[in-house]
């Protein structure tokens, strides 16, 4: 059997800072969590957290090399606990995010943390440093949109649900930038255990798209300025779990041959992408309650997810 997760992953990605546009920055990582960070006049708007407050000080320490302003906002796009339990290391005076992305960490934060620590512990960076549960400050349901200075705003969209029940995307709407969260990847496989598969591979994504952003950091992967082909291989993969699943669902087979005909038809395009293996099993497994009626999903714990893990993964 493959080791649990990304348990096995232990190699130190190279992080690469990118300047996509004017005090616009992107910090990617071959696949591990993107982060970003927005100037305004005289603030910052940081864009997720990273998994510890000792991670995020590395991040913010090239931030650093560019710009001394204050941080005023921390932005999370959405709950998992590689993008908010770094958060006390920002200092923000204002920790934004979904309505909905609250109330989850209320609820299962907790077992996220667990979660998520278990399945890729290497990027906990000094997992002693996180002080807590991340709780936000500032919460909104469909837009909100901050004042840069000069006549520019960031804005923050709810466009439905998708990877969570309460993803939020940060659009700069002059120079057309998209930091997307994980509603859209760049050649990093999706994670889709706290998915609503259906809303997600259709409104949700139609809605991306119809922003019109011209370059895209997604959730994981590099930058990208074919940002139609990163929203396609996002939609594309959701539809093949879509019907893969469903077709197993709907004969009445185990979920155990749904996994062998998701995992078939998607690795000859995505195989080889991060996390693919790490996260196949939670995707399949609650794509099957989705098709079960199972509305919200349901909590992962460091022990479902090894239950799940060894039923399908071996
Ligand atoms: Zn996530």
């Amino acid at each position: 059997m493959p080791a649990f997760a990304s348990s096995g992953d232990l190699e130190e990605k190279q992080q690469t800072l990118e300047i996509v546009g004017d005090g616009v920055y992107a910090l990617t990582a071959e696949g591990d969590p993107n982060v970003g960070a927005i100037e305004a006049d005289d603030f910052l708007v940081c864009f997720e957290a990273m998994a510890t407050p000792t991670a995020a000080r590395q991040w913010l320490a090239r931030l650093r090399e560019h710009t001394d302003k204050p941080i005023r906002y921390l932005v999370l796009s959405h709950y998992h606990a590689v993008r908010v339990l770094g958060a006390s290391a920002f200092g923000a005076d204002v920790i934004v995010s979904h309505a909905n992305t609250r109330a989850l960490i209320e609820e299962r934060g907790q077992q996220d943390w667990e979660s998520e620590y278990g399945r890729m512990p290497r990027l906990f960076k000094d997992p002693g440093s996180i002080p807590g549960l991340t709780l936000p400050t500032l919460t909104f349901t469909d837009r909100l949109a901050i004042d840069l200075g000069g006549g520019r705003f960031l804005e923050l969209h709810h466009l439905g649900r998708g990877h969570t029940e309460g993803d939020i995307v940060a659009w700069l709407p002059d120079e057309r930038i998209l930091f997307a969260g994980d509603l859209v990847e760049a050649r990093a496989a999706l994670y889709t255990g706290d998915a609503f598969h259906r809303e997600w591979s259709t409104t949700t994504l139609d809605r991306v798209a119809a922003l019109g952003a011209r370059t895209l950091i997604g959730g994981r992967g590099a930058v990208t300025r074919e940002v139609g082909a990163a929203i396609g291989q996002t939609r594309d993969f959701l539809e093949v779990m879509l019907r893969e699943v469903g077709a197993a669902h709907g004969r009445g087979g185990t979920l155990k041959e749904a996994f062998d005909a998701a995992h078939a038809a998607l690795a000859p395009r995505y195989g080889g992408w991060p996390i693919f293996e790490h996260c196949l099993p939670f995707n399949v497994s609650r794509l099957w309650d989705e098709l079960d009626g199972v509305e919200r999903p349901v909590i992962w714990t460091a022990e479902r997810d090894r239950a799940v893990w060894d039923l399908l993964q071996s």
